[in-house]
C-alpha cells in the first residue's frame, strides 16, 4: 500500500506541477501568436491598384484594404 500512495502522490504533485510551468504559461501566448502570424501573412488586393500586399502592410477603410502608397491617396 505504501508506495502506491507514493506514487499517487508523485503523479498529482508531477501534475500540478506541468500545470503551473508548461499549461498555465505557454498555451495561451502561443494560441495568439499563431493567430496573428496567420492574419499577417494573409494576402489581400488594393482596391485602388489591384496589388497584392499582406494583411500586415495593408490599411483597411470599409470593406477595401489599400497599401501603403494608395493609403495616402484615399
Ligand atoms: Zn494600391
Amino acid at each position: 500500500m505504501g508506495i502506491f500512495i507514493k506514487i499517487i502522490l508523485i503523479l498529482i504533485v508531477l501534475y500540478y506541477l506541468y500545470k503551473f510551468l508548461g499549461g498555465e504559461f505557454k498555451l495561451p501566448k502561443k494560441k495568439s501568436s499563431s493567430i496573428d502570424d496567420n492574419d499577417e501573412n494573409t494576402l489581400v488586393e488594393c482596391c485602388k491598384c489591384e496589388v497584392y500586399i499582406t494583411q500586415k502592410e495593408a490599411v483597411k477603410k470599409g470593406k477595401c484594404y489599400y497599401c501603403q502608397e494608395c493609403k495616402e491617396e484615399i
